[in-house]
């Protein structure tokens, strides 16, 4: 059997810091479910539009509003695209460099597997996830690979 290429370990630095976590219009209307709330409420209380997007809005910790220290992303099935693709952005599947700098930001991905399992499992997993490069309404769809 393979060795995970990715296992998160929840330590919140891909959810810190201020703006980039943009919301598609699929984005909206999971995390409002997910909250079991309507759209226009979730937006009011959790979001900010920047540039004509709306992003999640970041807590006082600097932290995004979501994120809980030891247990991490609050919202993890309603959470947005672009949380869900992360670390298999397209430029840590095509560039091997890319992957090992992001080792040292990401302590969920394993350096034990080795870049060709990462992008093996990487283009299954946004395969499965439904993650289109081509979806015109996923804000993260540049950072997605092609398959
Ligand atoms: S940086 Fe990596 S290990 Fe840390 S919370 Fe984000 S995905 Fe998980
Ligand atoms: S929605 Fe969840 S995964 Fe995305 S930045 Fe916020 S806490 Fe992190």
């Amino acid at each position: 059997m393979s060795v995970a290429a990715f296992d998160c370990k929840m330590c919140g630095h891909c959810c810190h810091g201020e703006g980039g976590i943009v919301m598609s219009e699929k984005d909206r209307v999971r995390l409002a479910e997910h909250l079991e709330q309507e759209v226009d409420s979730m937006l009011e209380q959790y979001a900010y539009q920047r540039g004509g997007k709306w992003q999640v809005v970041t807590g006082d910790d600097g932290y995004c509003v979501f994120f809980r220290e030891g247990a991490g992303c609050s919202v993890h099935p309603g959470r947005p695209d672009i949380c869900r693709a992360w670390p298999f952005f397209r430029g840590n599947l095509i560039d091997e460099g890319s992957w090992e700098m992001i080792q040292e930001y990401c302590p969920g991905v394993n350096p034990e597997a080795g870049h060709d399992e990462f992008v093996r499992q990487g283009k299954e997993y946004i395969r499965q996830e439904g993650l289109s490069r081509h979806d015109p309404d996923c804000d993260a769809n540049a950072l997605i690979s092609e398959e």
